[in-house]
């Protein structure tokens, strides 16, 4: 229910929502399932959401969280398990069978698929309180016990506001919440690879029936298989590089240089459909709360997309925040809002510590350093060597630790 900052005696949802990405749906979801009321607030319009290209590897813990409250049926019917991922080094390939070793697999569910899922559960189902395309979106006292959230409204223009209990920045890493943090308060601890990835998805089935990693001394090429007929590539460039420097021919010559293995037939090619360059970095917020706010997903913490792990965490976030504010508002128990930090930093730090690892790997042979090109060889060896190595690196690439 809105309000104008002027009524008497505003009406207080418990949680305001801000951003409807994998963090904020979910969210939503398991707030409405518990009859905790909320409103989701999101800049973009429902068909961008649900269009938008990024991730497609979910972990068995995030896919077995979404399935506990009826959120995966449809990623169950249709997403892909991934048993296996293959390293391609010196012309030669390297199959890691991480499901042999661990029983464990991946889910390759496009990402869009997934927040269709979630925003069709959220309001076509559980009709759920979402508002799209808003604009100018403000947190408001945030350290008082009466926060509230206001933006602008596309249909009217006019200025709305949301009294609430709790506001959840979920709206990513370029959104507003987690401005809200005072400077003097707020650690941003980040980390740049000083590399860029020009991130590609081409209209092709996958050339192999895994993700393949070509860690190459002309830099490192990936191959992730998203659907039958659409295939995400990534191939290292400069920080910054220009998209428009890397034509298609381009595009592909690289890739079959870099994922090259003898006896392997070529990559099947199709048209790009998406071409742009990510400036790798990393960083995690802290504190992950203030006052009456508390962020969840990218708001909070980036990690590059090295081990595919960014959207875990979103998941995990709001997992974690979901039983908290259920447990407040149901049981009056504060506990879970306490400890929601410290829980969730727990398996964030691991993950950015893991992909710091793997980044090494992926592009020690190209950093022009003869040292770091005899330090990653060495990582990929041990890796296909020692059953050791190997189970540590299946338990962290499927994020299974016992404890985090
Ligand atoms: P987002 O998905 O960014 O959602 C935030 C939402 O908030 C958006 O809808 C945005 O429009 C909205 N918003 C922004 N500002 C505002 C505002 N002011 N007010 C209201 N709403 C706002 N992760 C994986 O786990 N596996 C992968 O395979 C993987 N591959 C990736 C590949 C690429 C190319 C990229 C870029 C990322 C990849 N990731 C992957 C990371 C993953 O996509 C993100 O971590 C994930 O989307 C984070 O979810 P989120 O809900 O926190 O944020």
């Amino acid at each position: 229910m809105t309000v104008t900052p002027n009524s008497p005696s505003p009406h207080r949802l418990p949680v305001v929502i801000v951003g409807a990405g994998p963090a904020g749906l979910t969210l939503g979801n398991l707030l409405r399932a518990a009859s905790v009321d909320c409103v989701v607030l999101e800049t973009e319009s429902r068909e961008s959401i649900e269009r938008r290209p990024r991730a497609g590897v979910l972990e068995e813990w995030a896919v077995r969280g979404l399935e506990r409250h009826g959120l995966a049926d449809n990623l169950l019917a249709r997403a892909e398990r991934h048993t296996a991922c293959e390293f391609r080094f010196d012309g030669e390939r390297y199959r890691f069978p991480y499901h042999q070793l661990t029983g464990r697999h991946h889910f390759v569910y496009p990402q869009p698929l997934l927040v269709t899922d979630l925003v069709r559960e959220y309001a076509d189902v559980r009709g759920g309180d979402i508002r799209f395309g808003v604009r100018d979106v403000h947190p408001h006292d945030l350290d008082t016990d009466r926060p509230s959230v206001s933006y602008t409204s596309p249909e009217t223009g006019e200025r709305q506001v949301l009294h609430c209990e709790f506001v959840a920045g979920c709206d990513g890493a370029r959104g507003v919440t987690r401005a809200a943090l005072p400077p003097e308060r707020a650690r941003v601890a980040r980390h740049d690879y000083g590399i860029g990835w020009l991130a590609l998805l081409a209209e092709a089935p996958p050339s192999s029936d895994c993700v393949l990693f070509g860690c190459h001394p002309r830099g490192f090429a990936g191959h992730m298989p998203r659907s039958p007929e659409v295939t995400r590539y990534y191939l290292q460039c400069p920080p910054g590089d220009d998209p428009e420097n890397w034509p298609h021919d381009r595009v592909w010559r690289e890739l079959r240089t870099r994922l090259a293995a003898a006896g392997q037939p070529p990559l099947t090619e199709g048209a790009l459909i998406e071409r742009r360059v990510l400036d790798m970095h990393d960083y995690v917020v802290e504190p992950m709360t203030y006052g009456r706010l508390f962020l969840a997903g990218d708001a909070a913490h980036l990690v590059a997309p090295i081990a595919a792990k960014g959207m875990n965490l979103a998941l995990h976030d709001a997992f974690l925040l979901a039983d908290a504010l259920v447990a407040r508002f149901t049981q009056g128990d504060p506990r879970g809002l306490d400890g929601y930090e410290r829980a969730s930093l727990r398996r964030v730090w691991d993950y950015q510590e893991f992909s710091q690892w793997l980044s090494e790997v992926y592009h020690g042979a190209a950093a022009g350093d003869a040292f770091r090109a005899g330090t990653t060889a060495a990582r990929l060896r041990r890796l296909f060597t020692s059953p050791v190595a190997a189970a540590a690196f299946a338990e962290q690439y499927l994020g299974t630790a016992e404890r985090y």
